[in-house]
């Protein structure tokens, strides 16, 4: 009788890890990669890698799309309003996917605000301000533009691409700018420099609030 209950209790425990097991694989977060313009090879599949072995997602990589005009400005050069390319994807997300990040070749650009939501001053310089990617903070879009990370060797120009999708989906989740040393959620400072010395990877502290 003892050794029976023993063996049901066993059976049990068994069950209960192998469905919680389950349940925490069972379902993985879901993120599209939507190309705007004719998608680089190169780009697509490394940003696909380091998405799924960060955040353990399937990846899918959407349809190409044409960046929208309205979100195209020429304040002082010809550039695409990252904040308009959010909506953008957040409009056209497919239900099924829970986090939309798009990828341009494109410059983009957005205001850069104070803690008060007020203009960065100068005005002229942070109106229309150039930058690498945006994402809702969080939410469940995020853009992406590789024009300003080029002037490299490959190698750096794939890494910084990497660097900055892990970033923005990052942002999606919840995650503000984190000060740890080598911390994928360092805020870039307005330098590719800071890209080049993050690693790519989340702290601990920064994976504990998103797990
Ligand atoms: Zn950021
Ligand atoms: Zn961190």
């Amino acid at each position: 009788m003892i050794k029976t209950v023993a063996a049901y209790r066993s059976k049990f425990i068994l069950w209960v890890l192998i469905i919680s097991c389950y349940s925490c694989t069972s379902n993985p977060k879901q993120i599209g990669i939507q190309p705007y313009g004719e998608p680089d090879k190169a780009i697509i599949n490394s940003v696909t890698k380091i998405l799924k072995e960060t955040y353990n997602a399937n990846v899918i990589v959407l349809d190409k799309k044409a960046l929208p005009k309205q979100a195209f400005v020429n304040i002082k050069s010809p550039r695409y309003r990252a904040d308009s390319l959010l909506k953008d994807l957040l409009r056209h997300r497919p239900d099924s996917i829970d986090f939309i990040l798009g990828i341009t070749s494109k410059d983009i650009s957005t205001t850069k605000r104070d803690v008060n939501g007020n203009i960065k001053q100068p005005e002229a310089k942070y109106g229309d301000w150039g930058i690498f990617g945006l994402g809702y903070k969080p939410g469940k879009s995020c853009v992406i533009s590789n024009f300003r990370l080029k002037n490299t060797t490959p190698k750096t120009y794939i890494n910084r691409i990497q660097k900055i999708a892990v970033h923005e989906i990052g942002h999606n989740l919840g995650l503000p700018h984190c000060d740890t040393d080598k911390c994928v959620m360092q805020d870039a400072v307005e330098t590719i420099k800071t890209v080049d010395l993050a690693g790519f990877e989340l702290c601990k502290s920064c994976l504990h609030k998103i797990n």
